[in-house]
């Protein structure tokens, strides 16, 4: 597709240039690979990653098997899930996130009564104030990876040091009760979310504890700008491209990467399946990203339509505004210089978005 017909912004012209590109690999004009990953959370979601370009899933959110029922599942169900999800995508990676509740995604069978929520027993949080719930994840997970080398499990909301520790070390028990029991299993590669302020600045002990980082664009903006995600009085959708989340994102792959072994960053919020954040993202760095599916076309349009140069160029301005009007306004106009949409309509990362409404 040329530049005047993109500029026409025809949706057939679009789609034709998203099928042209779906054999080719996401990666810039000077041939910087960034792989693109599926964000999944229903079991709908996995057919429609398994039908896209996806080179793994980068985020699957396991507390939508805990949302939609009215028990926890036991240790076999989650194996079976996890495994078939496992099998699906072997040998492509995939990204399997521990219970991520609290917040606004609240187990109907195990409420939990706290004035702010948000700031309260949630993500690794919860897992760790009931290790008997997390053993049977953690010990569903290394079996369902046993035989398979492409589970990364992932742990949420990570704020201090001694969580992710605690983390490892029950990781390394279920490991062990596993061995002692005779049963399959296997050490899996494992990683974890930077998505609240303390974290960004505790990168670089973070990484060297693990194999790679995921950062979740949605709760850094929201715990950056002390903005409620679901309240649309206080957020907007560009509050991922505030200069202060970019500056946190840049320091996070700074950080990761000045470690002895350069630990990985992907970049698995809303943020990642918007055009001009994926630029951003490119600039700084970023090693992957993961999106909903309906957002490679995209996403894979501008990254090869831009050299990493020129996009660390853009995100070295972009940190230096000061507002998010000003960072959208300077990535639109890039991208209409390259001769793409310069708006583009937004798509929902359904499987974060719609979190709230499940859980009710
Ligand atoms: C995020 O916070 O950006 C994220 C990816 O996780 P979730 O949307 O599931 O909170
Ligand atoms: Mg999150």
């Amino acid at each position: 597709l040329d530049a005047l017909e993109m500029r026409m912004s025809q949706p057939e012209a679009l789609c034709a240039q998203f099928m042209k590109n779906r054999e080719l690999p996401a990666q810039t004009v000077d041939s910087v690979r960034l792989p693109l990953h599926a964000n999944i959370g229903l079991d709908s979601d996995i057919g429609l990653a398994r039908n896209s370009e996806a080179e793994g899933v980068g985020l699957y959110r396991t507390e939508y098997q805990f949302l939609l029922r009215d028990a926890f599942p036991v240790e076999d169900e989650q194996y079976q899930s996890y495994r078939q999800l496992l099998e699906d995508f072997t040998p492509k990676p995939v990204t399997i996130r521990t219970l991520d509740v609290g917040g606004d995604k609240i187990l109907s069978y195990f409420p939990l009564k706290e004035d702010n929520p948000f700031l309260g027993v949630r993500g690794i949080r919860f897992s760790l104030a009931h290790p008997e719930i997390f053993m049977i994840q953690l010990r569903a997970l290394l079996r369902a990876s046993a035989g398979l080398e492409n589970l990364q499990a992932l742990f949420p909301m990570v704020a201090k040091v001694s969580e992710l520790d605690a983390a490892l070390e029950l990781l390394a028990r279920a490991h062990r009760e596993l061995m002692e029991e005779g049963q399959a299993t296997a050490k899996p590669k494992v990683g974890l979310m930077i998505e609240v302020p303390s974290a960004v600045f505790l990168t670089k002990a973070l990484a060297a504890r693990v194999d790679y980082l995921s950062v979740g664009t949605k709760d850094l903006a929201q715990y950056i700008l002390a903005a409620d995600r679901t309240n649309a009085r206080v957020t907007t959708p560009d509050d991922t491209l505030h200069p202060a989340v970019l500056n946190a994102i840049d320091m996070i792959v700074r950080d990761a990467h000045a470690h002895a072994q350069s630990t990985p960053v992907s970049v698995c919020g809303e943020m990642a399946g918007d055009p001009a954040g994926a630029l951003v993202l490119l600039g700084m760095g970023a090693d992957a990203l993961s999106m909903s599916p309906a957002s490679f076309g995209r996403v894979k349009l501008v990254i090869r339509a831009f050299t990493s140069k020129r996009a660390r160029a853009l995100a070295d301005e972009a940190l230096e505004q000061e507002d998010e009007r000003q960072v959208r306004g300077l990535l639109n106009d890039a991208l209409e210089g390259a001769g793409m949409l310069k708006h583009w309509p937004r798509v929902e990362d359904r499987a974060g978005s719609d979190a709230s409404a499940f859980a009710e």
